[in-house]
């Protein structure tokens, strides 16, 4: 039995687009980064109780006892309105799972998928719960056929991945920009750890997907093509992943960029393809 909780802000049963097949994506609340480009900005931050979401709930699911914001699950219509009032940029829904409430949600859905993924918020901010979720799972005989992957912005020292190499399968990374400056700007922080974290990982045998985020107007991997084609080549044979910005949902300055489209997509995709390093393009453009 393991009663060690993480701060959840929800789990998704079955889910296509967090890593290989059909798999159950647990995202954790918090993150060490502050991107302009997050998709998921209410899951940065953590909740502290200010209330000021309370009040503007049209369903009257949020109440304050006792200092603390309680949340009924079964009043709540999901509207999201309370995300949008958080100055935090937190959700007054995330909710205090333990690794055994986690296992039964996945033993549910387990004839069906083929693997869980944690991901955020970062996942690896709250490493001792992803190692003990994967420990009991590698642990269970009707569960450790399922495959263990976190989706990281690989902000975690090697001591970290230490912990986890021998309980998971796979990290899927972001590297957001090369220049480490330009890295800072969109991110909030640098980007060597995190260029250490994919090689590491790909030296371990644990980096399951390299992505890159096109930005239009807003991007430096060509201006640093030569260095970025020498560094994705040590990591040796791992899928690099494209996506494409899209400004629906973000917050700040970020909802005023202009989202990426296939002609945004295509030079930084060529120019990989013709240094033989096979590409995954995005599969939608919003
Ligand atoms: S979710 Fe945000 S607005 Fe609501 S109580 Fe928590 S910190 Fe305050
Ligand atoms: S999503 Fe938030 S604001 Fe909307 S009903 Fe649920 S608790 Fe209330």
């Amino acid at each position: 039995m393991n009663s060690r909780r993480a701060l959840v802000s929800k789990v998704i049963p079955f889910s296509c687009v967090d890593g290989p097949g059909s798999r159950l994506a647990l995202f954790l609340q918090g993150c060490n980064l502050r991107c302009k480009t997050c998709h998921n900005p209410w899951t940065i931050g953590r909740c502290n109780d200010c209330a000021a979401c309370v009040p503007h709930c049209p369903h009257d699911a949020l109440n304050i006892q006792a200092g603390r914001v309680w949340w009924d699950d079964a009043t709540c219509q999901q509207c999201d309105t309370c995300l949008q009032m958080c100055p935090q940029q937190a959700t007054p829904m995330a909710q205090r799972l333990s690794v055994e409430e986690v296992i039964v949600q996945i033993r549910k859905v387990a004839p069906f998928i083929s693997g869980i993924t944690v991901s955020g918020g970062e996942a690896t901010t709250q490493l001792p719960f992803l190692v003990a979720l994967f420990s009991a799972l590698k642990a269970d005989p009707q569960l450790q056929h399922l495959s263990c992957l976190v989706d990281s912005n690989g902000l975690l020292s090697e001591t970290g991945w230490q912990k986890l190499l021998p309980v998971f399968d796979g990290a899927m990374v972001d590297l957001k920009a090369w220049d480490n400056a330009h890295h800072r700007f969109l991110t909030g922080r640098d980007n060597a750890l995190i260029k250490h974290s994919i090689r590491w990982l790909a030296a371990h045998n644990r980096l399951s997907e390299l992505r890159l985020l096109v930005i239009p107007d807003r991007c430096d991997y060509l201006t640093h093509h030569r260095e970025l084609v020498k560094f994705i080549r040590q990591l040796g044979d791992v899928p690099v992943r494209i996506n494409a910005f899209h400004a629906h949902g973000v917050y700040g300055e970020a909802r005023h960029w202009r989202s990426a489209t296939a002609d945004d997509v295509e030079p930084l995709a060529q120019l990989l393809e013709r240094e033989q390093i096979a590409v995954i393009r995005p599969a939608l453009y919003l």
